[in-house]
Order: C-alpha cells, then structure tokens, then sequence
C-alpha cells in the first residue's frame, strides 16, 4: 500500500466508522461467543504472496466487529470506561500519520511542548495547585510503578539502581486493601517484593471504605520497630472494586510524620474533579507526591493517554532517566526529555487528543456528562433497590455501585443470563465475601434512557428465570 492508497482506505475506514458508530446499539455489548471460535474462523498459514487490500478489508469488516466487546457501545456498564470521544479518535489519525517518538524534546519538539501545555490545562482543570508538573504514560500501571520505582529509590538514598536490592534494607509499602492491583504489580516488579506491600483494612462502617490512618500509623511504628524500612504510601480515590476513596488528608499526615512519599492512584475517579463538588472525595490531594489519573477512562482521551502528576519529577528522573551519548540533545538545558520520567524510550504523541478534546469540548462540556453520569447512576440504583429480590450492597460513590439477587450463585447466574442477553453489560467483584454485580455509569455517549434500560433488563431476566 502506498500514501494515496492509504488516502483512498482511510476514507472507506472512515465510512465503516461512522457506519459501526451508528449502529452500536442494535449489536449485543459482548459477543456470545466460544473461546477459540474466532481464531478457528481466520486461521491459515503465513501469507507467503500479496493479497488485495479489498478482501483483508473485507474479511475485517465481515469477521472482527462480530467477535468484539464493544467499549464504545452506549451500555457499556461493566469495569471501567474506556471513553474515545469522536474528536480524540480524530487527533488519534493525525498522530498515526505523523508516527513521530516523542522521547526527547528534539524528536517531536511541538509533541513536547503541547504535553507541558496539556498537563498545566489538566492540573488546572482538575483544581490541583501550581505546585504539579507531570508527564503522559501510557496506563496507570506504568506511573503507578514509576512511582513506587522511586519511592523505593528515595528510601535508599538512589543506591538501589547502582547495588541492586541485595543486602538492602527490607522496604515496606503501605495501601488499603481497596487498591488496584496495579500496586501489587508495583512492588513486584520493583523488586520490593509482594510480602512487603502491608495493606491496611478499613475504617469501620466507613461509606467510603477508607483505609483507617490510625491503622496507617500503627503499621508504619510496628514496622520500624521490626527493622523494616517504609518507603511510602499509595491512597485510592476511587478504587476499582467498589469505588473506594481513602481520607488524603489524614493519611498523608501520617506519611509525612514519617518522612514517607505518597503516591495517589485515581485513575478511574480522577476526571470527576473536573467537577468541584465531587473534590471532597480527594481532599489534601495537593500535598501528595504523585498523583495519577487516566483521561482515557472517563474524561474520553482515546486509549492510552495516563497523566501522572508530580510535585516534584527530580527523584523520578533521577531513579529512571539515562542518559546516554546516542540520546543527548547539545546545547539545550531548558528542555524536558519525558522519556527519563518514564519506563519506556519511545512514547507516542498522546499530547494531541487531550488538546483536541479540552479544546472542542471544553471542561463545561466534559462536566455536563460526569453530572449527568452520577445523577443517572443514582437514579439506577433507586430503581434497582426497589425490584423484587434485589438489593444495594454498596452505595453509589460517583458513578459506581453494587447490588445483588438473592443470594451468590443466582447473582451469578442473572449476570450470566444478563451478559449473554446483550442489551447491557455488567461485571462482577466481591464485597465482605459476598458475589456482587457492580454498575458503573461513564460511557461517552449513554443516555439517561440507555441507564434505564438496566433495571427494566434485570426485571425481565430475572423474573424469566
Ligand atoms: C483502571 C485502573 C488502574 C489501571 O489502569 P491502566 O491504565 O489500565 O493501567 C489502576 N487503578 C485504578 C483505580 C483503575 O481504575
């Protein structure tokens, strides 16, 4: 294929877009479909000859939307959302045409300067002080071990990169129990290792599921008192689960008694707080170290696009920035070369979609649907709450709530019923060991009549079963 083939296909991929986008809600969210069933149909040897572009075309259009889970399909109310607003899909194309590396700041200079730019609109939008800088990752799993990478750095005095972990103090990391596996993932792989990520439990009858900071601070004494080192604490707004928000305030005022960085993952809540009054669910958020929070769940910045922000990007760098000869940028200090705040060289012009999207849609217009998603979410739960053999486990936080049917195995059993259905989705997680479906209302383009549909869908299967 050449760049005015290229021309000719995008436009057809634009057609069948448009095309897919419209007719979204005829098709079922999950495909009713059998491990292996997909593969079977497109399996063959490697293509030895060319083939056209008309019968690959062809066979996408014909094999592969069939055997997707539509995250873009107004009743998607399972995990998370994944929004794309049509604009970011938009600045997406772009980006790919230029398929540029923006590592250093002389690799894509204008990718460079609008991520600074796009940070500062964020941090701002998000009402966090001047104090922030950051960078874009891809996900927040990356950022979230970037910023354990460093929490294990500072409490070693930056001699782990050198010596290795070997002979060195045992760190300690402190969560809630409401933390994303993310943080798991974290100490792992940063060599600190899962048995010494100490979670926390709960206050008691606590309607956010905080962790309880005077537990926190027990923890940490009991710890030193053992010969551990602390090395820092990681706090949810918005935990996974069930939407979990640790008190920020009181337990930063732990960590810092302690001299101990904090890390606050946000990934899914943070782009409600674009919205002040849902800020109290992160209070004391402006004293954190790093906080993280991915544009491309709620807020609608296409997958992947994960700001980290950071008071302070001198010991990030300092425990993942190399520098060597093929990569220096002479006679340039000024400059900022993200890929030293982050895990990979290469980085993609992820800059570009937060700029269409803030500019197109405006923090007022990205408002409007969070607004609209929580008071929808609540008006489902009221609903739900009043059908026969269903229950609220936990309340709303945000978007996000759980409820059961009668007992585990029917729960599972209607989600199952439900899913295969297709008119909706849901997932499942567990709360006080018990199996709960979770709802979560965020998607791009949902209705308040799309949320509704849920309990009237739940009604029919349930009284069909
Ligand atoms: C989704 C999520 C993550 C992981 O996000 P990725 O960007 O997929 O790595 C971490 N923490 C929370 C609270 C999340 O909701």
């Amino acid at each position: 294929m050449d760049h005015d083939e290229l021309n000719h296909w995008s436009k057809r991929a634009a057609d069948w877009a448009r095309d897919y986008h419209a007719t979204l809600r005829e098709r079922p969210v999950r495909p009713d479909i059998e491990p292996g069933a997909f593969r079977a149909r497109i399996e063959g040897p490697v293509p030895e000859e060319p083939e056209p572009i008309e019968a690959i075309f062809d066979d996408f259009a014909r094999l592969v939307p069939d055997a997707m889970t539509h995250w873009q399909h107004p009743r998607f109310f399972a995990y998370f959302p994944a929004n794309a607003a049509p604009v970011s899909m938009l600045a997406e194309q772009l980006a790919n045409a230029m398929a540029s590396q923006a590592m250093l700041w002389q690799t894509a200079p204008a990718a460079n300067e609008m991520e600074a730019l796009v940070i500062d609109w964020m941090r701002d939008g998000l009402g966090l002080p001047e104090t922030f800088t950051g960078t874009i990752h891809d996900s927040a799993t990356t950022a979230t071990f970037s910023a354990v990478t460093t929490m294990r750095e500072k409490a070693l005095g930056f001699q782990g990169i050198g010596e290795g972990l070997s002979g060195a103090p045992r760190l300690r990391i402190y969560a809630s129990a409401q933390t994303h596996s993310s943080v798991d993932k974290a100490v792992r792989l940063s060599g600190i290792g899962q048995n010494n990520l100490v979670k926390i439990p709960g206050k008691a009858d606590d309607p956010l599921f905080s962790m309880d900071p005077a537990a926190l601070d027990a923890a940490i004494r009991a710890d030193i008192e053992a010969g551990f080192r602390p090395a820092g604490v990681v706090l949810a707004t918005g935990g996974t689960s069930i939407g979990a928000c640790d008190d920020v305030a009181a337990c930063i005022a732990v960590a810092k008694a302690h001299g101990l960085p904090t890390h606050v993952d946000a990934a899914w809540a943070g782009s409600a707080m674009i919205c002040p009054e849902f800020r109290d669910l992160w209070a004391g958020v402006e004293e954190a170290d790093s906080v993280v929070f991915n544009p491309h769940k709620w807020l609608g910045a296409q997958f992947d696009c994960s700001i980290q922000f950071l008071r302070d990007p001198g010991p990030q760098i300092q425990s993942m920035g190399l520098r060597p000869d093929y990569l220096q940028t002479p006679g340039t200090d000024e400059i900022v070369n993200y890929n030293e705040w982050t895990l990979p060289l290469g980085r993609r012009f992820r800059a570009l979609k937060l700029w269409f999207l803030l500019r197109s849609e405006g923090l007022a217009g990205l408002r409007a649907r969070i607004r609209n998603h929580v008071a929808w979410a609540r008006e489902a739960r009221d609903a739900i709450a009043g059908l026969d053999g269903f229950e609220i486990v936990t309340e709303p936080i945000l978007s996000l709530f759980t409820f059961r049917y009668r007992d585990d195995a029917a729960t599972a059993q209607l989600l199952e019923a439900v899913n295969r259905d297709g008119r909706i989705y849901l997932t499942q997680t567990s709360h006080d060991g018990a199996y709960v479906i979770r709802m979560q209302v965020g998607q791009f383009d949902v209705t308040r009549d799309d949320v509704m549909m849920v309990p009237d869908v739940l009604e029919e299967i349930a009284k069909a079963s």
